[in-house]
């Protein structure tokens, strides 16, 4: 694996070598892809997580999902890296935010601050499929999915700094990123399957309409505890999309039932990485304005919370704590969920 993701890191420094010789626009766009990674132990969390939380914490597969796309298709880790570079690259195009420092992304300085960048992308509207797969599809009401819109409506533009914990130092990272998503169609399918797991046998079972310009989302029991799992960009078509349980979608009740299950795997479907980047205190989620943290944290922490020394985020939604304790994307997260619908992103078809 390092050799791999060192020889890739050859192949960028040739391509931004190349670069330095065509004009000194792009030259601006040099980035560090040094800490790129794409495996992670998320599986190992998993195990111990079913083990030893007995379901307190929020449980999302992606990473392990992830960790098994990587496995069966070889061309996916070149694929992520690719888009990784376009979004590093386009984000430094757009100038250097304030305080981003010299290289790499930064992550342990809470003080960091991040602009936002101007893409002339204006509100990207994401067209939305939902397909409910329950024995009685119809126990999964219009309502919940209306509730469930809203929420995702309300997360993606709204900055909630006044919701945030007293004496959070995280108020001037809180951002509107800008998205708005519409319900394009529900489709019900009575399948009296009661567990589906992580292996994608839902979206075999039911494709996704049309994913290269809508988002699809699966409603059905996963099961394990597990209350939803996405699939990053670069990933093959015919699996694109997200899948929740029903327990965890629209307004259900409950700690996780507030609908942040769907603004966390959102997040993951438009490239963004768990906050405490699935590792310890050296792995980053390659987003500056996100202090680095040494793993999940879980409940309704108040601030500060600290772990790598810093006060760690714990109320970004891409958390792992309770629905009504999580606020915010920052600055940075925005930037990278955006620059995938930059020309050459890897969801730019999804605007036209
Ligand atoms: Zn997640």
């Amino acid at each position: 694996m390092k050799k791999l993701l060192l020889s890739m890191a050859a192949v960028a420094l040739l391509f931004t070598a190349c670069d330095d010789d065509k004009s000194a626009s792009i030259e601006q766009s040099k980035v560090d892809m040094n800490d790129f990674y794409v495996y992670t132990d998320a599986n190992d969390d998993v195990a111990s997580k079913s083990a030893n939380d007995k379901g307190n914490k929020k449980s999302c597969s992606s990473m392990s999902v992830l960790n098994r796309q990587l496995d069966a298709n070889p061309g996916l880790e070149r694929k992520m890296y690719n888009i990784e570079l376009h979004t590093r690259q386009f984000i430094a195009g757009k100038g250097k935010p304030p305080g981003s420092g010299g290289s790499g992304t930064g992550g342990g300085d809470t003080d960091v601050d991040i602009l936002p960048i101007q893409d002339n992308l204006g509100i990207i509207n994401i067209p939305v499929y939902v397909h409910i797969v329950y024995p009685n599809a119809n126990s999964i009401s219009d309502s919940r999915v209306s509730e469930q819109m809203s929420v995702l409506n309300a997360d993606f533009k709204n900055t909630n700094t006044g919701l945030l914990p007293s004496g959070t130092t995280f108020a001037n990272d809180a951002t509107n990123a800008e998205f708005s998503f519409s319900l394009a169609g529900t489709i019900r399918h009575d399948d009296p399957k009661s567990s589906w797991g992580t292996n994608d046998a839902v979206k075999v079972a039911y494709p996704p309409i049309t994913p290269e310009t809508h988002l699809n989302i699966w409603v059905c029991e996963i099961g394990g505890g597990i209350l939803g799992y996405a699939q990053f960009p670069g990933g093959n078509a015919s699996t694109d999309g997200i899948v929740l349980g029903g327990a965890y979608f629209g307004n259900t009740g409950g700690v996780y039932g507030a609908g942040r299950t769907a603004t966390h795997e959102v997040g993951h479907y438009l490239n963004l990485r768990h906050i405490w980047g699935d590792g310890r205190c050296n792995r980053d989620d390659f987003v500056a304005d996100t202090p680095l943290a040494g793993a999940s944290n879980g409940g309704c922490p108040s601030f500060p919370s600290v772990s790598c020394k810093t006060a760690d985020m714990t109320m970004n939604y891409m958390d792992y704590t309770y629905d009504n304790c999580m606020y915010m994307f920052t600055d940075g997260q925005r930037n990278r969920m955006r620059a995938i619908f930059a020309q050459g992103g890897s969801r730019a078809g999804m605007l036209n």
